[in-house]
C-alpha cells in the first residue's frame, strides 16, 4: 500500500513509520510523501530512509534548509500549505495518515479526501472543528475513514460485526491524566513539567496538556459524535486508570463490547494500515494476569471544567466547537510558553465560548474566519 504521512516527525508520525518497518514482508507500506514543520534533521533522515517523492516542511525557512540537505536526492522539497496539500494529494498514495497537530491539519486533510484517499485520522482537531463538512466530504467521495485515536479505533472495532445494530451508549475510556483525584485548588499551582508527565501514554506536548486538563476527552466526545453518529448525551466517559480498555460500546440488549490492548499507539496505527485484516504485531502482548486489576470511575467535571465545556460546545454544535478548539489551542500554547497557569486554560476557553454567538451549519470560510478571530483574542 502506498501512503502519505502528514506530520511524520511527530509522535504519531514516527510511530507510523515504525509500524511500516514492522510490517515489512507482512504487508508492505511504501511511503510516497511526508510532511513536518520544523524538525529538519528528522525530515532529512526520514527522506533518506523511506525515499518518498515529496517532503514538505510547513515552515519556509526550514524547507529551504531541507532543500540544501536533500540536494543530492531526487526528493522534491516543498513548503507552506501548498506543500502539505501536495503531500496529501500525491497521485500514487492510496491512504493519507493525518497526524499534524491542531487546526493546521484541516485543509490538507480535506484535500486528501477530495483526491479520494482513504484517511487514517489521528488529527482529532479537524473533526472537532469541521465535523459536519468533513463527514459529508468523506461520504461524497466514498473513501474509508479509519480512526487512529485509540478510543475511536476501539469503538470502531467494537462495532465490527454489529453494524446496523442500535448503539445504546458509547463508553469512552479515559486514563484520568496526571492529576486524577486532585481538587480544583490543587490544580492551581501545577507546573508545565508536572502536566507533561502522563501516567500511561507518551505523546506530543499539546495532546499531553489536553490529557491533563481532560480537554482531550472532551474533544474525543465530539470526535466520536461525528465518527459514529451518536448524540453527545449517549457518550459516557469512564475513567480506566490502567489504559487497557480503550473504549466500549453498549448495545440495546445491554451487552457491552470492549477492546483491550497494552497502551501503544502502534496498535491503532497498524489496524488502520491493515484494516480489515488483523496481521501479526511486533508489540509486546497484553497479559491480564500481570495487569491484575482494572479499575473504573467517574471523571470529575467540576475540577476538570474543560471536559464540561467541550460537552456543552458539542451539544450546541454549529461554530461552538470551532471556538472551543481555537481557544484551547491558543491557551495550551500560552501555558507551554509559561504565560498562563494551568487552570487559566479552562477559564480562557470558557470566556471565548461565552463571548461567541453561535452560527448554525457554518461554511468552511466561516470556520476559517472564526478560528482566526478567536486566536486574535489571545494576541
Ligand atoms: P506532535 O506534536 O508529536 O507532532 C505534530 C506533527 O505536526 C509534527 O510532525 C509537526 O512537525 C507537525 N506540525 C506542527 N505544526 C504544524 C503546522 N503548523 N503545519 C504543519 N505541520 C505541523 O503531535 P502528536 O503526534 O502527538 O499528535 C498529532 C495528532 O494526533 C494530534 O491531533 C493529536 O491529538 C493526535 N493524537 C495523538 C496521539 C499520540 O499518542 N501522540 C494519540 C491520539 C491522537 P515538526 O515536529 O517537524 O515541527
Ligand atoms: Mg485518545
Amino acid at each position: 500500500m502506498n501512503i502519505s504521512i502528514l506530520g511524520s516527525t511527530g509522535s504519531i508520525g514516527t510511530q507510523a513509520l515504525a509500524v511500516a518497518d514492522d510490517l515489512k514482508g507482512i504487508k508492505d507500506i511504501t511511503v510516497k510523501a511526508l510532511s513536518g514543520n520544523r524538525n529538519v534533521a528528522l525530515l532529512e533522515a526520514q527522506a533518506r530512509k523511506y525515499t518518498p517523492d515529496i517532503v514538505a516542511a510547513f515552515d519556509e525557512k526550514c524547507a529551504s534548509d531541507l532543500k540544501v540537505r536533500l540536494a543530492d536526492t531526487s526528493c522534491r522539497v516543498l513548503s507552506g500549505e501548498d506543500g502539505l496539500i501536495a503531500v496529501a494529494a500525491h497521485p500514487d498514495s492510496e491512504m493519507v495518515l493525518s497526524a499534524i497537530v491542531g487546526f493546521s491539519g484541516l485543509i490538507p486533510t480535506m484535500h486528501a479526501i477530495d483526491e479520494k484517499k482513504d484517511i487514517a485520522l489521528a488529527n482529532k482537531e479537524t473533526l472537532v472543528t469541521a465535523g459536519s463538512l468533513f463527514m459529508d466530504k468523506i461520504a461524497e467521495n466514498g473513501v474509508k475513514l479509519l480512526p487512529v485515536d485509540s478510543e475511536h479505533c476501539a469503538i470502531f472495532q467494537c462495532l465490527e460485526g454489529n453494524r446496523g445494530n442500535k448503539i445504546r451508549k458509547i463508553l469512552l475510556t479515559a486514563s484520568g491524566g496526571p492529576f486524577f483525584g486532585k481538587t480544583y485548588d490543587g490544580l492551581k499551582n501545577v507546573t508545565k513539567e508536572m502536566a507533561l508527565r502522563h501516567p500511561t501514554w507518551s505523546m506530543g506536548a499539546k495532546i499531553t496538556i489536553d490529557s491533563a486538563t481532560l480537554m482531550n476527552k472532551g474533544l474525543e466526545i465530539i470526535e466520536a459524535k461525528w465518527l459514529f453518529g451518536v448524540d453527545i448525551d449517549n457518550i459516557e466517559v469512564v475513567v480506566q486508570r490502567e489504559s487497557i480498555i480503550h473504549s466500549m460500546v453498549e448495545y440495546e440488549d445491554l451487552s457491552v463490547i470492549a477492546q483491550m490492548s497494552l497502551p501503544s499507539m502502534k496498535h491503532p496505527i497498524q489496524y488502520a494500515f491493515t484494516y480489515p485484516n488483523r496481521l501479526p504485531s511486533a508489540d509486546p502482548r497484553l497479559s491480564l494476569k500481570d495487569i491484575g486489576t482494572l479499575t473504573f470511575s467517574e471523571p470529575d467535571e467540576d475540577t476538570f471544567k474543560c471536559l464540561r465545556l467541550a460537552k456543552e460546545a458539542g451539544r450546541q454544535g454549529g461554530i461552538m466547537p470551532t471556538v472551543l478548539n481555537a481557544a484551547n489551542e491558543e491557551a495550551v500554547e500560552q501555558f507551554l510558553d509559561g504565560k498562563i497557569t494551568f487552570t487559566q486554560i479552562g477559564d480562557l476557553v470558557e470566556k471565548a465560548l461565552s463571548d461567541y454567538k453561535n452560527i448554525t451549519n457554518p461554511t468552511i470560510d466561516e470556520i476559517l474566519r472564526v478560528n482566526q478571530e478567536v486566536r486574535e483574542l489571545f494576541k
